[in-house]
């Protein structure tokens, strides 16, 4: 009999998948790391497992303990999961500019989940970074994940997702692009990758609205660059532990009307029923595409499901809303 042992155990081993249509007139080869099909329907299953086995391993997350942590959603369901299996409390403290199926996902698995305003700098004590810190010194036997700085999420990807992509492509990957929210994904993959094969060359899809484009480039962090945005899952107003600059060769920003219009696209013209950060990255690969060459092999990552976005991106009357749709 061939079964896992529990549901965490199917985390990882995900498909690569070619692009057909979106990406024709692309010289190159471009094959999306298909995330979705981890149980909780994102990456973010890989690094919360990896975040949950590391605190346990190191004393700070004990039996009856709390997990608590501040998160966009996806995250949030990996450490769901976790605790569900593992027998631990789960808090989650998310911004308000969230999608409600993310919240009620939640809740579905358990989670106790507090909502903060998005429009307030991180150091505000309404902000959602000051809330999960705040929860974690007032809740006895509880532990503050911080996915942003927590050295276990870039690990994740550098031991399972990287070592994949490297495999399925036989080696023969020669560039790496994917949304930068924590810098996990990134960090962990891009730095298996050039590992391997240092001319590997990996870049980063950024919002407008976010700071790491003009840090990568400048070295200064612009509070200018930072200001409300629309796309879930990318971009940051703060430069999380978790992003190592030094592996990334450049950034693209997308705006929210592309990330929007390209994750319906993924879907009417792929099949592929992706979030929204999906489709700031297909959009990414059409943004760099002078940088590739024939025999050339992208790889994307796509990071969760559209399952989480049908109450707006794939939802006529709010794309119109925000001037998205003509
Ligand atoms: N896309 C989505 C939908 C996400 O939830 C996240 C995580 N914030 C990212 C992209 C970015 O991944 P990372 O945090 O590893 O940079």
């Amino acid at each position: 009999m061939k079964y896992a042992e529990n549901i965490l155990g199917t985390i990882g081993g995900t498909p690569l998948v070619k692009l057909n249509k979106l990406t024709a007139d692309l010289p190159c080869l471009v094959l999306a790391k298909y995330e979705t099909f981890n149980p909780g329907n994102s990456t973010k299953d890989r690094m919360a497992i990896q975040m949950v086995e590391d605190a346990v391993a190191a004393g700070k997350l004990k039996p009856g303990g709390t997990i608590i942590e501040g998160t966009s959603g996806n995250t949030g369901m990996g450490l769901a999961l976790a605790a569900v299996v593992k027998g631990y409390k789960m808090i989650c403290v998310i911004s308000d500019k969230q999608s409600k199926e993310k919240i009620d996902i939640l809740k579905a698995m358990g989670s106790e989940v507090h909502v903060c305003p998005t429009d307030v700098a991180p150091d505000d004590p309404r902000s959602y970074y000051s809330t999960a810190k705040r929860l974690s010194e007032e809740i006895p036997n509880s532990w503050y994940v911080n996915q942003y700085d927590n050295p276990s999420n870039t690990k994740a990807h550098f031991q399972t997702t990287g070592p994949e992509i490297w495999e399925q492509t036989n080696g023969k990957v020669t560039h790496f692009v994917v949304g930068v929210g924590t810098g996990g994904t990134i960090s962990g993959v891009g730095g298996f990758l050039k590992s391997k094969n240092p001319n590997i060359k990996v870049w980063g899809v950024d919002t407008y609205g976010s700071v790491f484009k003009k840090y990568h480039e400048t070295g200064i962090f612009d509070e200018n660059e930072i200001y409300p945005y629309i796309t879930e899952g990318i971009g940051e107003d703060i430069l999380p532990k978790n992003v190592d600059f030094d592996i990334i060769d450049g950034f693209t920003k997308v705006t929210d009307k592309d990330a929007a219009v390209y994750t319906r696209r993924l879907a009417r013209e792929e099949g592929m029923f992706l979030g929204n950060s999906a489709g700031a990255a297909i959009k990414g690969v059409m943004q760099l595409q002078e940088h590739f060459r024939e025999g050339d092999v992208v790889v994307v990552l796509f990071h969760d499901h559209g399952s989480r976005y049908v109450a707006k991106i794939y939802n006529d009357e709010w794309m119109k809303k925000q001037g998205f749709l003509e």
